[in-house]
């Protein structure tokens, strides 16, 4: 099964809706990164949760996550925006740690349970706006929804799930994705609670063969709804040599005179995608004359 996201709302509007399979797009962090099985989960899930926090996004918009935990992995650091593109990445990439008792990746222990949530929105705005809130579990899914109903005030079920192969590449990744809007009726919400009672593993539905359609239609059951458009989201960063040119000029003079006296060259990084950018003793010459 191919990535693809499907958008859905109730047919009165006040429930919206979103069902996504996106194995290729977490692959693409995995091979990026390097992540060892647990981190690929943890990265994977937040990845996709970050994607249903940015479904409505125009322009310039960006929406960023940022999972803070006090667990091995450190934080999680992910963004996405209009161009359905997504990035991000884990402090610690080589972690893992056993299954939990479910058998699955133990992706609460990596994360930690003590922590914060934090999503800004830049949204063109002469500001951008930081929601916060506590984590939950460090299963991601349920912390993003408890950040949506503590900050937000609109209660949402967050459902992401990540497999992992024996070879260490991502076998199954997606989820699905529900929020009320104001103005829900609470009977419609327990309706939708009912439906998703025996969704435990989405990912393993998806590796089943699951679209992002027969999600949506376990999710709504007899609930009338319509869907609203199809996306692609890809892993893919904005980062470029001018953005990193930046970055070293805002080092200052004394540093970069340093770095071309000490080193002859330096080496940077995109933290979010881990893409290698070199610069030569003559470039960064060129870029001090230029700082002048
Ligand atoms: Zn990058």
């Amino acid at each position: 099964m191919k990535d693809k996201l499907i958008r859905a709302t109730t047919m009165d509007g006040t429930v919206r809706a979103a069902a996504c399979v996106a194995t290729e797009l977490v692959e693409t962090a995995r091979k990026q990164h390097n992540t060892a099985a647990t981190a690929t989960a943890a990265l994977g899930r937040a990845l996709i949760a970050n994607i249903f926090l940015a479904l409505n996004l125009k322009g310039e918009d960006v929406v960023t996550l940022r999972i803070l935990g006090d667990g091995p992995l450190g934080g999680i650091i992910t963004q996405a925006d209009a161009n359905c593109t997504v990035r991000g990445y884990v402090q610690e990439p080589n972690v893992q740690l056993d299954v939990n008792p479910q058998g699955k990746l133990d992706v609460g222990g990596a994360v930690g349970k003590n922590g914060f949530i934090y999503v800004t929105k830049d949204l063109g705005l002469k500001e951008p706006y930081t929601g916060c809130s506590e984590l939950v579990t460090g299963e991601i899914g349920d912390d993003v929804a408890y950040y949506l109903n503590q900050s937000e005030q609109t209660p949402a079920v967050v459902g992401v799930g990540v497999l992992i192969d024996r070879d260490h590449s991502c076998l199954a990744a997606g989820g699905f994705f529900i929020q009320a809007l104001p103005g829900a009726e609470i009977e419609l919400l327990e309706h939708l609670e009912r439906n998703i009672q025996d969704v435990t593993s989405v990912s393993k539905l998806i590796q089943e063969g699951i679209t992002p359609e027969e999600m949506l239609v376990k999710v709504f059951g007899d609930i009338p709804y319509k869907i609203l458009d199809e996306e692609v989201w890809s892993f893919s960063c904005n980062c470029n040599r001018p953005k990193l040119e930046g970055v070293l000029l805002s080092l200052g003079q004394a540093e970069l005179e340093d770095m071309i006296e000490k080193d002859g060259q330096a080496e940077l990084r995109c933290h979010f995608c881990n893409e290698k950018y070199n610069f030569s003793k003559e470039e960064l010459q060129a870029l001090l004359d230029r700082g002048k």
